[in-house]
């Protein structure tokens, strides 16, 4: 985690962009910068805890995808009232977050070369880590199907070229894409 003491803060979206099977949400953040891997509490200031059953009662967690030019990164999807109310943000309304929350990645040996690893929204953090990398490194990206893989190795937080249904078989490298 890092160093001082962590309040849950209000922070702006500044868009929520559709990327087929999934969404990135941006959020105007000058909070403390996250290590490769963390993650942040994240609820919607409103609407949160009104919807059936007055779900979603807690805040929801979601990786750290990139940190840029002020902006946090998060890559969501919809699978339930939380990562629904995340996702249907708009411009200008309000997110309680928490975080950056966890240990974070453990940089390379020097000397070692990385593979990216990670599957679903678990490519998200391989978008922060890349950034933290010194160069380019190898990643291999598993979606559940072809749709999935279709968008999510288009996301701007991959240039992977091909992935297969659940397997992990896309030589690809995570690009600079996200921009804010
Ligand atoms: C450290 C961490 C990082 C994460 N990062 C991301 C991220 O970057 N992006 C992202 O999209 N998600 C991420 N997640 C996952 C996300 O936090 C969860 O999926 C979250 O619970 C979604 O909330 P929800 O209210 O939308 O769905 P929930 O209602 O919590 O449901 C989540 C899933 O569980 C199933 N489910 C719910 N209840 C049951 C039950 N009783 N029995 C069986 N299945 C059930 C649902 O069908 C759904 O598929 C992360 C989780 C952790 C712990």
């Amino acid at each position: 985690m890092s160093g001082g003491a962590l309040q849950r803060r209000e922070l702006i979206v500044a868009g929520v962009q559709r990327l087929g099977a999934y969404h990135l949400l941006r959020v105007a953040d000058g909070g403390p910068e996250p290590l490769a891997g963390q993650f942040a509490m994240l609820a919607a200031v409103e609407g949160w805890g009104g919807g059936q059953d007055e779900r979603p009662l807690l805040s929801r967690a979601l990786s750290i995808a990139r940190r840029a030019d002020g902006h946090s990164l998060f890559l969501l999807e919809d699978v339930g009232p939380g990562t629904a109310r995340l996702c249907a943000m708009r411009p200008g309304k309000r997110v309680f977050s928490l975080g950056p929350l966890g240990k974070g990645f453990t940089a390379p040996a020097e000397g070692r070369r990385p593979i990216l690893v990670g599957g679903g929204v678990g490519i998200a953090p391989l978008a922060i880590l890349q950034d933290q990398l010194p160069g380019t490194a190898t990643a291999l990206l598993g979606f559940r199907g072809s749709a999935h893989a279709e968008q999510g190795s288009s996301t701007p937080t991959t240039t992977a070229s091909t992935c297969r249904a659940g397997s992990a078989n896309s030589d690809s490298s995570i690009s600079d894409g996200f921009s804010v």
